[in-house]
């Protein structure tokens, strides 16, 4: 096997980026707080590297609001933590055949705290949560913290991802292969992808075609 490990971003590469469905709870949530909230929460530095009450609460959300925005946000999120057709085959074959799975998501903390009832529990060797490590893709400490969880080199892993958060040359930078993900008949989400020079897939069963 060339590599040891497969690393897997979430949105828009193991799950869906419900865009109408954020909105509606930004939306909802906005309602709740008032004044400027959506300006400053889309602003926010921390929602993604802390705590969500922290985030709520730099972003001048009152602490009496905070329990029902969470749950909000916990109701909106375990509808989008689905995964994809043949993502959790895929993740299991990955395993049988050898290989170290991990995760590294740019993401509030609802997506750590809804984990374990997804049907993704059970099924990563390392899952690396911005929200927990205080650290976003493509910084190359998040890459590093999954490889060293996962026991491995960079060299040795490979990214899997639609190339927000500039990850995949954020993989590249710091020695690993990366796979570009896009869906069928569509071209990259991202600028700067069309030309992308690497493998890609438009399903995460693909992934299993460019490994062999
Ligand atoms: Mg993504």
């Amino acid at each position: 096997m060339r590599y040891r490990a497969v690393i897997f971003d979430l949105w828009e590469t193991l799950i869906d980026w419900d865009r109408e469905a954020a909105t509606a709870l930004g939306d909802e949530v906005a309602a709740l707080v008032g004044g400027d909230f959506g300006e400053r929460w889309s602003h926010s530095t921390t929602r993604y590297n802390a705590p969500i009450r922290v985030a709520l609460a730099e972003a001048g959300v009152p602490a009496e609001l905070h329990d029902v925005i969470c749950a909000l946000r916990l109701r909106h999120h375990r509808r989008s933590l689905i995964p994809r057709p043949g993502a959790v085959d895929t993740l299991r074959r990955l395993r049988e055949t050898g290989y170290l799975v991990g995760l590294i998501t740019v993401c509030s903390e609802d997506i750590e705290v809804l984990w374990p009832e997804t049907e993704f529990a059970g099924l990563f060797d390392a899952e690396v949560f911005s929200s927990r490590v205080g650290l976003s893709k493509p910084d190359p400490r998040i890459y590093l913290h999954c490889c060293e969880l996962l026991g491995v080199e960079p060299p040795q892993a490979v990214f899997v991802g639609d190339g927000a958060n500039d990850e995949l040359a954020g993989a590249r930078r710091v020695g690993m292969d990366a796979i570009l993900i896009h869906r069928d008949g569509e071209g990259p989400l991202w600028p700067g992808l069309e030309d992308w020079d690497g493998p890609r897939v438009t399903s995460i069963p693909g992934v299993l075609d460019v490994l062999e």
